[in-house]
Formats: C-alpha cells, sequence, structure tokens
C-alpha cells in the first residue's frame, strides 16, 4: 500500500486544526507557516488545494476581506466580520443581523431592499496597542 493517502489525510487534519487554533480567520499563508510547525516538508500548493478540498466540503468557509487575501474561516454558520484596517485581519462579530422585515420606507429612500451585507472595518487590539 502507498502510504500517500495516510499523509495527505494527516495533513488536511493538521490544515483544519490550524484554522481552527489560530482563532481570527487566517489567510492561506498564515495557515501554510503553522503547519510547517507541525508537518515542516508541507508545501504552500498543498496547503491552498487542501484549503480548496475543505471548502467544498463545506468543512470550512472562505471569507474575502477588503484586500486580495482569502480568509478561512472554521465558523460555517451564518455570521458577520469586522476587519482590522491596519494589518487586515478578519474576525466574527457577534450581533443580530438587520432584519430586513424591520425596515421602513423612509429609512432606505422607499427602496425595496433585497440583502443587507454587513461590512465593518475597525482596528484590533493588538494594532490599537502600537
Ligand atoms: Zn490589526
Ligand atoms: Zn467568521
Amino acid at each position: 500500500m502507498d502510504v500517500q493517502p495516510r499523509r495527505n489525510t494527516t495533513q488536511k487534519r493538521v490544515i483544519l486544526h490550524s484554522v481552527e487554533q489560530l482563532g481570527c480567520h487566517p489567510t492561506a499563508v498564515q495557515i501554510y507557516n503553522a503547519v510547517r510547525e507541525m508537518l515542516p516538508r508541507t508545501s504552500l500548493s498543498t496547503v491552498y488545494r487542501n484549503l480548496g478540498i475543505l471548502v467544498d466540503q463545506g468543512r470550512i468557509k472562505a471569507v474575502k476581506g477588503t484586500g486580495s487575501e482569502i480568509h478561512y474561516d472554521h465558523n460555517t454558520g451564518e455570521h458577520n466580520h469586522i476587519e482590522c484596517t491596519i494589518c487586515g485581519r478578519v474576525c466574527d462579530v457577534h450581533v443580530n443581523p438587520v432584519n430586513i422585515e424591520t425596515l421602513n420606507p423612509e429609512t432606505v429612500s422607499n427602496f425595496i431592499v433585497l440583502e443587507v451585507h454587513m461590512n465593518i472595518i475597525g482596528i484590533c487590539p493588538e494594532c490599537a496597542e502600537h
């Protein structure tokens, strides 16, 4: 038997573990750096490939910030994000979403509202310290 499948499974497990452990939603490069501490021979392309598989399987979510980098989120439920304007870190926000039903026509310039996207930008605690 080839050892390849088992190695792939280990890599995927470590990658998934890293997405969970890194807290705020890490980028592929941040995940790569964390995975290399456990599996030093893992390549960046392997990390990208496995992240793609995990997203396809619905085990993690790909989150787009304002920058070009994709962030990976282990919380696959419906929720909103806040992004640091300085370091680009993307984290969860825990507030109730705007309920479309409760919006008065006057508050939305008489538009018919179809969707609400919440986009919160801020400064993370680490950047605020410096
Ligand atoms: Zn920051
Ligand atoms: Zn999230």
